[in-house]
């Protein structure tokens, strides 16, 4: 064999789980072991955004918060001044917190991004002692910009090229590793947001979309993608290859390996975006424009979640019926997971907590003549995902359909809405006749 080729460029990200006090020596080789060009993208140590989220929690105990700062400094070891910093800026933002009363959602997200600042001064001080030149680099200073909407910002991919690339270029020309602080972003005016659960996926796509970059590297402790939630489903298969549009579903399903909005820089893009295992290097799931060459099909299941059942005169002809709808609902902070309609009855699906505030929401729609309003009622979401999916109805299982209280489909996706305490049973059998069954040969 000839020179072997410089890999190219690529953003690698290590979750929470692949930083915890087992696993963080891995992770360390791993990134030593790289050949070419790197930036590092890290969660929060394992458990860590957890614990800060408790913190945010009433009643806002001293006691508590000083034993968070202690843990806080015991998870992160040796670090470095600046990272001392953190330590101190958390202190500072809990006493606020305490004299405040109220975990405002500015002075939440302040708190929750130390984890991430925290793991990458720590990171980044775990490579230098093993003689690589690292750097700790903050997201919202590097300018990565997003829109700022609470809960769900999206991150302004064009707005913020120009800076990412201005801070990490000179680093990488020096041969410097930057270790890029994930799930967090600073919006126009300035303040620092979160970018949800998970959230350090996307902030690696999007990373490697500012840099002009291909390729992409999400790795996990132990499990790449699988059919569906090992936990839930034993029988679950690992999956080598998908599609962008798969991976999307999947994560908008409730997948939760995946950040739903961690396909969206990497499709603008065409990029590779590689799951894989720390624990086992064959665990690897590659996502790429196409689907693979083996048809997927891969389960989810959401919930508990709240389904309202809304007849309307008129029903769904009724111009701008839906619109009015969504809007309410918006408007009074719900967020509609998925909708389905008949000619005159909307079945509307919400988060669970915000069950209740929906029905508030749409009661002003049952005075016209004829209109109902019924629930919210407990469900699980049930999804089967993977390009054409709808000719694999005739697989579907015997028993279900007295089960399933609505259903949604598109050309990849088949979501079914079935009572909250059924949901697990409904995503085995689902598993059964669309995974394993099919890989039965044919008898
Ligand atoms: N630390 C954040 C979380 O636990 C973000 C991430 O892990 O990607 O959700
Ligand atoms: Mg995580």
């Amino acid at each position: 064999m000839g020179a072997t080729v410089e890999p190219l460029p690529t953003v690698v990200k290590y979750g929470g789980a692949a930083l915890s006090p087992e696993m963080a020596p891995r992770a360390v080789e791993d990134l030593l072991g790289r050949k070419g060009l790197v930036v590092a993208v890290v969660s929060a140590r394992a458990g860590v955004t957890d614990q800060l989220l408790a913190c945010l929690e009433p009643p806002f105990r001293t006691v508590r918060h000083v034993e968070t700062l202690e843990e806080m400094r015991l998870k992160h070891p040796d670090l470095p001044a600046s990272g001392q910093g953190y330590l101190l800026a958390l202190e500072r933002d809990l006493k606020r917190l305490r004299t405040v009363g109220r975990a405002t959602p500015e002075l939440s997200d302040r708190i929750l991004t130390y984890g991430e600042r925290l793991s990458a001064g720590w990171f980044a001080g775990e490579l230098q002692r093993r003689g690589r030149a690292a750097q700790a680099v903050e997201a919202d200073r590097l300018g990565l910009r997003t829109d700022g909407t609470p809960g769900d910002p999206r991150i302004l991919l064009s707005a913020s090229a120009a800076s990412v690339r201005r801070g990490l270029t000179p680093l990488l020309r020096r041969g410097v590793l930057p270790v890029v602080t994930g799930f967090l972003g600073r919006a126009g005016d300035g303040r620092v947001t979160t970018l949800g659960r998970g959230g350090s996926d996307y902030s690696a796509t999007a990373l490697a979309y500012c840099l002009g970059w291909a390729r992409v590297e999400l790795v996990k402790q132990s499990v790449g993608l699988r059919s569906a939630d090992p936990r839930l489903v034993p029988g679950a298969r690992p999956v080598s290859r998908l599609s962008f549009d798969e991976a999307e579903e999947l994560a908008q399903f409730g997948a939760k390996v995946l950040h739903p909005r961690t396909m969206e820089p990497a499709r603008a893009r065409g990029m590779e975006v590689t799951i894989r295992s720390l624990e086992d290097p064959t665990q690897r799931t590659l996502v790429g424009p196409g689907p693979g060459p083996e048809p997927l099909r891969a389960l989810t299941l959401l919930g508990p979640v709240s389904l309202l059942l809304l007849r309307v005169p008129g029903g769904r002809q009724r111009r701008g019926v839906l619109a009015e709808v969504t809007l309410a609902l918006s408007a009074g902070g719900v967020t509609v997971a998925t909708l389905y309609t008949s000619s005159a009855l909307l079945c509307i699906v919400v988060e669970s907590a915000q069950g209740p505030r929906a029905f508030r929401l749409l009661k002003r729609f049952t005075q016209d003549e004829g209109a109902t309003l019924e629930g919210p009622r407990p469900a699980a979401l049930v999804t089967a995902i993977g390009e054409g999916l709808l000719s694999d109805l005739g697989r579907l299982p015997v028993g279900l359909p007295p089960l399933v209280l609505g259903a949604s489909a598109t050309s990849r996706t088949l979501s079914l809405a079935v009572p909250a305490d059924r949901g697990v049973e409904v995503l085995r059998a689902l598993h059964q006749n669309l995974v394993e069954r099919r890989e039965a040969p044919a008898g």
